[in-house]
């Protein structure tokens, strides 16, 4: 099909993103990617001057891909998936998401577009302790108008599929780490967001609490939901299809994920 800038604009019409009608018009039929970053850069104050995080990061990522974030410790990967996750809007560059700018936009106007389509999950979890399992895991449902009884149901399915329904009373500090980065990822996915971005979602589990946590992501991903995961583990990133190498704020590979090792 070719897109005609007529029908371009007719998607744009709230006239946010005259630069996007722009590109679609040219490329014709090419989507618009649900993520593109360009020249995204991050730097904190250092010594009078500035230390860089991110430089130059130059992205597209499209709606159901499954892509895996590899890097050195350091390296600026947990930066880029706060900035994916529009957790953090202090960078420079661009952030387009579903063709509307996330960058130079106000904190509220960021976070809302956060809260409409990600789940995040965090490194270090972020649970809230003083609730208890069911509710953290009912807090994303709280956000929208999800009616009680079919919160409920939400938060017993999940409870279920991560075979954690003897912990729903308990408070995260009464559970390993295991077990809250389990909660953690039902948390994340349990209001159905659009993209789930998840920082070493694996990284205290187990191999074989890992494997499942990862057969759900897949599970999530057949269904449309688009994946981007923070990993060291070629097998993690064996789940999905593309990994992205970052090496001192750099994007310096990207590539296919390598086929698991035979044993
Ligand atoms: P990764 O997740 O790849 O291990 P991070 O994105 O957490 O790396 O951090 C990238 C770099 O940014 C690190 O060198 C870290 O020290 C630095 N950094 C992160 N947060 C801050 C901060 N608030 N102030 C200064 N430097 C920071
Ligand atoms: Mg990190």
């Amino acid at each position: 099909m070719t897109t005609t800038t007529a029908e371009t604009r007719d998607d744009h019409d709230d006239g946010t993103n005259p630069e996007m009608a722009t590109i679609t018009a040219t490329t014709e039929s090419a989507p618009v990617p649900m993520i593109r970053l360009d020249n995204v850069e991050k730097s904190y104050p250092y010594k009078g001057g500035q230390t860089w995080v991110l430089r130059q990061v130059k992205l597209e990522i499209q709606e159901g891909e499954f892509v895996t974030i590899m890097g050195p410790s350091g390296s600026g990967k947990s930066t880029l998936l706060s900035i994916l996750g529009m957790l953090d809007g202090d960078f420079g560059g661009e952030y387009w998401f579903d063709g509307k700018p996330a960058h130079g936009v106000s904190n509220k106007a960021r976070a809302r577009l956060g809260k409409e389509n990600v789940g995040f999950v965090f490194q270090q979890f972020h649970l809230l302790d003083d609730l208890t399992v069911a509710e953290n895991l009912d807090i994303p449902l709280s956000y929208r108008n999800v009616p009680r009884k079919e919160r409920d149901a939400r938060v017993a399915e999940m409870l279920d599929r991560f075979q954690i329904v003897g912990k729903k009373d308990l408070y995260p500090p009464q559970l390993s780490g295991g077990q809250q980065q389990q909660v953690a990822v039902a948390r994340a996915v349990i209001a159905e967001p659009r993209i789930v971005l998840a920082d070493e979602p694996t990284g205290s589990l187990h191999w074989k609490q890992g494997e499942a946590i990862m057969h759900l992501l897949s599970e999530l991903n057949a269904e449309g939901t688009t994946i981007v995961q923070v990993s060291h583990d070629e097998r993690v990133a064996a789940f999905g299809r593309r990994v992205i190498e970052i090496a001192d704020g750099w994007v310096n590979a990207d590539r296919p994920t390598r086929a698991p090792e035979k044993p």
